[in-house]
């Protein structure tokens, strides 16, 4: 009986957390910390365990971190305020607010008031437009995760047919778009979709992103297909699971994320990567700033 291989998320982001310390260390070096400020609204009991994994991920790899919780009936005037003034912090590298907000607020006027330049999530539509146009500067951490579990375990994606299930702005399109950069081509399915089966039969790879228990079956994939299952659900005995049908679609795939241990770990592993990288960016343009200043002192 087959066994498809599992694409172990924790050993994947394992890795990367070493490399982000490793990188992060350097640039203390130079005196730069990568910081990271997160702000909760409201007392949303999963998103403060979300909020709370960020935070201490941030402790254990070399970057600082600050937390914002601010109360549930905080004005979207004020939580923008806030916004402008860690978005002029020059500690802070990476800002990132903490998803949904309570009803009163717009979502998406808050997330354009964060600097693109430190749009950790990569949800600021400056940021999705670079990544449309293959010039991404942050790119959204899951399917960014997800592009680095391929990369890890060697997955090709030139010429091969991917279907992404799901089409939401936080993963299904951005999904859509790296794989489509990265040669593939790219199949979205969705909620109108009229026949899943007649799309995932023929990926090669097909990532699921939809929040629905067994959206995805052994029988609607392809043998040898790699299956990458984003899904958070809750089975009937209150235990996390995706949105793939493990057992009956690790017969028939050659790879397969789990769920727990798969896509989950690698999310808050990129947030780390996506404000290392905006630090590095940053000091580099201070180099830029001292070289240009030396020579206009006519030191060099
Ligand atoms: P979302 O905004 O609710 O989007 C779900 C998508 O699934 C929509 O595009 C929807 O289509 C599509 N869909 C719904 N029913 C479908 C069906 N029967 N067949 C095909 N497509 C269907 O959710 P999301 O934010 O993208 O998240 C998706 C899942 O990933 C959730 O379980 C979420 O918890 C999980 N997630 C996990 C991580 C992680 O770190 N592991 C990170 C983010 C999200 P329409 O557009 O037509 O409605």
């Amino acid at each position: 009986m087959n066994q498809a291989k599992i694409i172990d998320g924790l050993a994947v982001s394992k890795a990367l957390r070493e490399e982000v310390l490793r990188r992060a260390a350097s640039l203390k070096e130079e005196g730069i910390t990568p910081g990271l400020a997160v702000i909760l609204v409201g007392n949303d009991p999963a998103s403060a365990v979300y909020v709370r994994n960020k935070v201490k991920a941030c402790e254990q790899n070399g970057l600082f971190s600050t937390l914002d919780r601010l109360p549930v009936d905080v004005t979207e005037a004020q939580l923008i305020a806030r916004i402008r003034e860690l978005n002029v912090d020059p500690n802070v590298h990476g800002i990132l607010v903490q998803l949904p907000l309570p009803r009163h607020i717009n979502s998406h006027q808050v997330i354009e008031a964060i600097s693109a330049e430190k749009d950790v999530d990569g949800f600021h539509v400056a940021n999705a437009g670079a990544l449309l146009t293959g010039l991404p500067k942050f790119r959204p951490c899951t399917p960014y995760g997800v592009m680095k579990m391929l990369k890890a375990y060697e997955i090709p994606t030139v010429g091969m047919n991917a279907v992404v299930i799901g089409r939401s702005n936080i993963v299904g399109k951005p999904m859509a778009l790296m794989l489509l950069d990265a040669g593939a081509t790219v199949t979205v399915c969705h909620s109108k979709t009229k026949d899943l089966s007649y799309h995932t039969l023929t990926a090669d790879i097909v990532v699921a992103a939809v929040g629905r228990r067994n959206i995805l079956t052994g029988g609607m994939i392809k043998p040898g297909a790699t299956v990458i299952d984003v899904g958070m659900n809750k089975n009937e005995e209150g235990k996390l699971c995706g949105d793939v049908d493990f057992a009956s679609v690790r017969e028939i795939a050659g790879y397969v994320t789990p769920v727990p241990g798969g896509v989950g770990p690698m999310t808050i592993t990129m947030l780390l990567v996506n404000t290392l990288e905006s630090a590095e960016r940053t000091a580099q343009i201070e180099a830029r700033g001292s070289m240009e200043s030396d020579l206009e002192a006519g030191k060099a």
